[in-house]
Parts: C-alpha cells; structure tokens; sequence
C-alpha cells in the first residue's frame, strides 16, 4: 500500500444505547449508536420506538397521552 494516504484501521468499540457493545475494525475509532442488530425491531421482532432525542415522550406530554392513560380510556369505553 501507498504510504501516508491511507487512515488508521484500527479496531473500534461500537456502544450501543442498549448497552450493547462491539468491536470492529474501523478508520474513526470508538462510536455510539443508537441501536444495533441486538436490539433492532428487526431482529427482536418486538416494536420499540427509536426514541433517542425524546420527541415520542415530548409528543404524549403535549397531548397528555401516555400508555397509562390509553387503557384508563380503553376502560371507560366499556
Ligand atoms: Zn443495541
């Protein structure tokens, strides 16, 4: 290979928000993700909201709705 051109490639510890962590061999080094295939809906194949700025939250605030208060207006429903 040339030399000087090429970046450092190095192994890299990848975190994931889950607390899952990885390594891999990468030019940029330690990174944090917000999911990984441990966790993501595909491969759980659970839903789970990516949710990592807080908007979901920030949107049930606004309209009071949380799943709290879903199943209480289930239940007056009936
Ligand atoms: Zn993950």
């Amino acid at each position: 290979m040339k030399e000087k051109v090429h970046p450092k490639y190095e192994v890299g510890t990848i975190k994931c928000a889950c607390g899952n962590e990885f390594k891999v061999r990468s030019t940029v080094g330690d990174m944090h993700v917000d999911i990984c295939s441990n966790c993501h809906p595909f491969f759980t194949g659970k839903q789970k909201l990516i949710d990592s700025a807080g908007r979901v939250e920030k949107f049930m605030k606004k309209y009071g709705l949380s799943e709290k208060s879903k199943s209480e207006a289930k239940s007056k429903e009936s």
